[in-house]
């Protein structure tokens, strides 16, 4: 079925900045709270929030089999398990209804007033109920950095990394959207030259620039995933900050890998920008280094030019951008992920969230984390407001943006913001 809403030349009535992440061609998916409290799920253009469940009321998506309440949830779970000719009918859909050429709804004056809200009347909520949450080790440079600071140089890469997209199984409670803050984590480190470990806030509180995508309902007990049809379950993909506690990481991690290092915090962009959105940006990705094994060969363009970026915000300073990536640099695509995944047999459902693991580039100004920005901090990163970084302050907020751009369209997954609060103090009685 073709992806109309893709048309890069298509053009919309309703105000659209130039440099928008969120063009008529992006039509991502979220859940809101209105401005009468009703939660609902909708999608965005420029910076209008559209009701998709009071569109679908007044009849916008008739021809299209959906049951009368599938946007009238707290959760897009329902909706993502209809599959993915259903997403691309309503996204095409959508597109015609905002389409410049189409009055019908811009002429409504009364429609219009219930399905359109401007961005400062909602406040977003956690898209999907994510029911598993796997993160990914597949940046090879990140490996490679990682591997370098805390084992040896000269093998970096432990014998299984180009084999194996290495991952391990997180947690979901704690997955939070953009603008929730987090407490500074407290918990067992051990000091440098001691022999007994210390109770107290972890003193390296680190970010992982990320991206997850989210699949649907994929495989029964026991059913690998082809890795080429792989993507037919990938719903859409988020930013992700793996918010990260190196000092307890580093006593914790053997030999079961990351515990409460890495659970206490996970946040994402609200709005899930589709696989089908980010078509025009496929792009190869890196050459195997070693051959691989039937299950994860693939063939084609699976990877996407996504630029990535972090700033951090002081408190009362503004924001510095402190590095710049790329989503294409993982050496593992989304596509070996979800096939070595199942290929054991483990179902994956619909809401479920698979982290890439942090995405460094090759320079040092590419780096994914604060870790490799600083190199354990020995070089200081230095903001707009003459202040150094070695890992993340007290009241610091941590900003990451994602877009795709060409010559004729930019398609972007707005922002991840989340502040760091001191640790936790219980409330007085
Ligand atoms: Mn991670």
């Amino acid at each position: 079925m073709p992806i109309t809403a893709n048309d890069p030349k298509r053009k919309t009535w309703l105000d659209t900045s130039k440099d928008t992440d969120f063009p008529i061609q992006n039509i991502p998916f979220g859940v809101f709270l209105t401005r009468d409290d009703i939660i609902t799920i909708g999608t965005r253009i420029g910076d209008y929030a559209i009701d998709l469940g009071a569109l679908h009321q007044l009849g916008y998506f008739e021809g299209i089999p959906l049951t009368d309440d599938i946007f009238l949830q707290d959760t897009l779970n329902d909706f993502i398990s209809d599959g993915k000719k259903t997403w691309r009918l309503v996204r095409n859909r959508i597109a015609e209804v905002f389409d410049a050429n189409n009055s019908k709804l811009k002429n409504n004056e009364d429609h219009r007033k219930i399905v359109l809200f401007t961005l400062d009347e909602i406040e977003m909520q956690l898209p999907v109920q994510v029911g598993d949450y796997t993160d990914f080790y597949s940046s090879k440079e990140h490996a490679t950095n990682v591997g370098t600071m805390f084992r040896d140089p000269d093998n970096a890469l432990l014998p299984n990394w180009l084999h194996i997209p290495v991952g391990y199984h997180g947690r979901s409670s704690s997955i939070i959207p953009s603008g929730i803050p987090v407490h500074r984590p407290q918990g067992q480190t051990l000091p440098a030259g001691a022999t007994e470990p210390v109770f107290g806030p972890s003193k390296l509180v680190d970010f992982e620039l990320e991206m997850a995508f989210i699949t649907t309902d994929a495989n029964a007990l026991g059913e690998p995933i082809p890795i080429e049809e792989a993507e037919d379950y990938i719903f859409g993909l988020v930013l992700f900050n793996d918010w990260s506690a190196r000092d307890i990481q580093k006593w914790e991690y053997v030999p079961l890998g990351p515990f409460l290092a890495k659970n206490f915090a996970s946040s994402i962009s609200p709005w899930i920008v589709t696989l089908d959105a980010l078509e025009p940006f496929r792009t190869k990705g890196p050459e195997p280094e070693k051959e691989l094994l039937p299950y994860l060969q693939f063939k084609g363009k699976k990877s996407f030019d996504i630029h990535l970026e972090v700033a951090i915000k002081p408190e009362s300073a503004e924001e510095t951008t402190i590095t710049h990536s790329n989503f294409k640099y993982m050496y593992w695509n989304m596509s070996q992920q979800l096939a070595h995944h199942t290929i054991n047999g483990c179902p994956v459902n619909s809401g479920d969230m698979m982290g890439s693991g942090t995405i460094s580039g090759p320079t040092p100004d590419s780096y994914g984390s604060m870790l490799e920005l600083s190199w354990r901090g020995e070089k200081p990163v230095k903001l707009k407001d003459g202040s150094e970084r070695k890992f993340i302050q007290d009241n610091d907020t941590v900003i990451m943006r994602g877009h795709c751009e060409n010559k004729e369209i930019r398609i972007g997954f707005g922002e991840v913001s989340t502040k760091l609060l001191p640790v936790y103090e219980p409330k007085k009685k």
